[in-house]
């Protein structure tokens, strides 16, 4: 295989895969501490999905009131549907004041408050005194966050010198005596193959949001780096938690941020009632939103929607002040005119929920090592290999995900990986030998797919399996919905062996980039699916109408899933239900009220 495909090595103490905001944070870390460090992207660094965030990041600072890292952690484990872990919770909440100041020093461009501190608004689930106030604890550079954030990191990053491997294809992990060696990649401009080689290699690949249909992520939103996991024998981690944005734009699926009921915006019904004060009577459109997306589900069901299909509800921010609108929501206002045909000052924004962010991902300890479970042992660290970002499960945000807590995560576990490299390595160590057939198994099936002689086109295999998980996998699941999905996205994922290339070049071949994230998708189309109709209760993001309730004696516990050969198989790891120091006590899991 590898006289076909002539490979370019390359050798490295940090390879990161992936520059997003967790990217782009790791690599600098590596940097600053003298570690050679390779960063490779699929798209430009500025264009990776991170640059869509809008709302903010959450750290207690307190710039508009009081507030404490304590009353954040408390937040993120009850929105968490206690199902995150509390040792890296404590790690997160905390690490967020010095994580925030640190991104201000490098030069994100806050939005400020009147006497020139970081401006802070509010957001779903972020109280005060444990549930008691409405905190204003997410940071914001007016509604561009993301886009402040990582063209700050990039620039920084270009200052100490990582080196860019840019619009290159990473194809798998190498792995070698259970242990990741490096990874394989595709360089989209002149065809050629690579192997880079690391002592420690950090997936920084983002989501896998282009599972289903309607969803607010871009189109390179692929987890990648979840499905290289899978092929490695890797398991992944609480899949079936996906998270519903309940503001995504009625049609064109783009997302409206939480900051707009932050700002004090509303739902409406076809009644033209406020309907979320009769789900959540204390945080009314502030609740969380797997809380917010069930009751805009409830309210289409129960035949309240609008439009000719009754099928959306109705945003409001036209009885906010113009200049608010104009300072804190630019952006908002421009995609409601281009997507909506709304002015924003004038009329209501239609919207439903939207599949927005993966809880799951590659398990991960606080370090952002990659766990397994390995001869009874959960916390089983996999040598060579972390994950950090969305592509994570370390596991912050459990069943559900608060708002302005990703960028947060990306930050936080981005330092904390780089710090790890640091301690585990020193700059310039020899690389263990690999055997000569190291990426046979990843040429062959690049080399597959590639020459894929069917009779089916990448898009109607893409479009199957986005039809069906978004009918079988939606915000409300059944037994029998799901057990459909899970036959129906096998027979799917086995037909891709049938799908045709009318394109075999090697040079920015976009039907081949296509087909391969397509592959990725699949598998965790098929893993989250699994987890999905084997989880027999509701948690967060996870609604069974047939298991309305929480089981925390049968189901307080991560699922893993593995899958080969078109097999999904699964397994659980315990919950940490214990903090990282003895400065908080752990939360017992209780009902949760809004
Ligand atoms: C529209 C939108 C708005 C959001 N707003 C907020 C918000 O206000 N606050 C908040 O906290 N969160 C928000 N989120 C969530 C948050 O932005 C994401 O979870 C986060 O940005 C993911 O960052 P990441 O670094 O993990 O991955 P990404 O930013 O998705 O980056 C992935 C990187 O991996 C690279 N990559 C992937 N596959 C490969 C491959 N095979 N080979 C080479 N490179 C590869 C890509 O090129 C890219 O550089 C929002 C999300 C969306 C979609």
């Amino acid at each position: 295989m590898g006289a076909a495909y002539p490979i370019i090595e390359h050798f490295y103490d940090v390879v990161v895969v992936g520059a997003g905001g967790a990217g782009l944070r790791a690599a600098l870390g590596t940097v600053e501490q003298g570690l050679r460090t390779a960063c490779i992207s699929k798209v430009y660094p500025t264009r990776s999905h991170t640059v869509a965030a809008q709302g903010g990041i959450s750290a207690a600072l307190g710039n508009m009131g009081p507030d404490d890292w304590r009353f954040h952690m408390y937040d993120t484990v009850k929105g968490s549907d206690w199902l995150g872990d509390q040792d890296a919770i404590e790690y997160m909440c905390r690490e967020a004041i010095p994580a925030v100041l640190e991104l201000e020093r490098y030069g994100v461009p806050f939005s400020r408050t009147a006497d020139g501190k970081i401006y802070q608004r509010a957001f779903g689930g972020m109280t005060t005194n444990y549930g008691e106030g409405q905190a204003q604890r997410t940071c914001a550079a007016a509604d561009v966050t993301g886009h402040a954030i990582l063209h700050t990191l990039y620039q920084q990053s270009l200052k100490h010198s990582a080196d860019f491997f840019i619009e290159y294809i990473v194809l798998d992990l190498v792995m070698h005596d259970g242990a990741c060696r490096g990874v394989l990649a595709w360089c989209l401009d002149d065809g050629s193959v690579h192997l880079f080689r690391g002592q420690q290699v950090i997936l920084a690949t983002g989501g896998y949001g282009r599972c289903y249909f309607s969803c607010t992520s871009a189109h390179t939103v692929t987890g990648d780096g979840n499905a290289m996991a899978l092929r490695a024998g890797l398991a992944l981690q609480d899949m079936e938690f996906i998270q519903f944005h309940p503001t995504g734009i009625y049609g064109a699926g783009c997302l409206i941020t939480e900051g707009a009921r932050g700002e004090g915006g509303y739902l409406t019904n076809s009644l033209g009632e406020r309907f979320m004060p009769n789900y959540a009577p204390h945080a009314k459109d502030l609740a969380s939103r797997d809380v917010v997306s069930r009751a805009i589900t409830l309210e289409i069901n129960a035949g309240r929607g609008l439009g000719p299909k009754k099928d959306y509800v109705h945003l409001h921010l036209e009885h906010l002040p113009a200049e608010v609108i104009h300072q804190r929501l630019p952006g908002i206002a421009e995609t409601s005119r281009i997507f909506a045909g709304v002015d924003v000052t004038k009329q209501p924004i239609p919207v439903l929920p939207t599949v927005h962010y993966n809880m799951g991902g590659v398990p991960t300890n606080y370090k952002a090592e990659v766990v397994t479970l390995r001869r009874g042992d959960p916390d089983y660290v996999v040598p060579g290999l972390m994950a950090i970002g969305e592509t994570a499960c370390v596991s912050v945000h459990g069943a559900n995900r608060l708002g302005s807590n990703s960028l947060l995560d990306l930050v936080v576990f981005g330092r904390a990986a780089a710090l790890r490299c640091g301690e585990l390595l020193s700059p310039g160590q020899a690389h263990a030998p690999l055997p000569a057939d190291a990426c046979d198994a990843a040429l062959a099936r690049f080399d597959r797919i590639r020459h894929g002689a069917g009779e089916l086109s990448a898009a109607e295999v893409r479009a199957a399996m986005q039809t069906t998980m978004q009918n079988r996998a939606a915000v409300f699941r059944t037994e029998e919905t799901l057990r459909l999905g899970v036959a129906e996205i096998a027979d799917i994922a086995d037909s891709f062996s049938r799908v045709k290339l009318s394109d075999q070049s090697l040079i920015w071949n976009t039907e081949l980039v296509e087909t391969l994230e397509l592959d990725n998708l699949l598998g965790q189309a098929h893993v989250a699916i699994a987890a999905a109709a084997n989880r027999q209760e509701s948690r967060g993001g996870h609604a069974r109408d047939d298991y309305p309730r929480r089981d925390d004696e049968n189901w307080l516990k991560h699922t893993l899933t593995w899958r080969s050969d078109n097999q999904v198989s699964i397994d659980y790891r315990p919950v940490h239900l214990y903090t990282l120091t003895n400065d908080v006590a752990a939360i017992p899991p209780k009902e949760r009220v809004y």
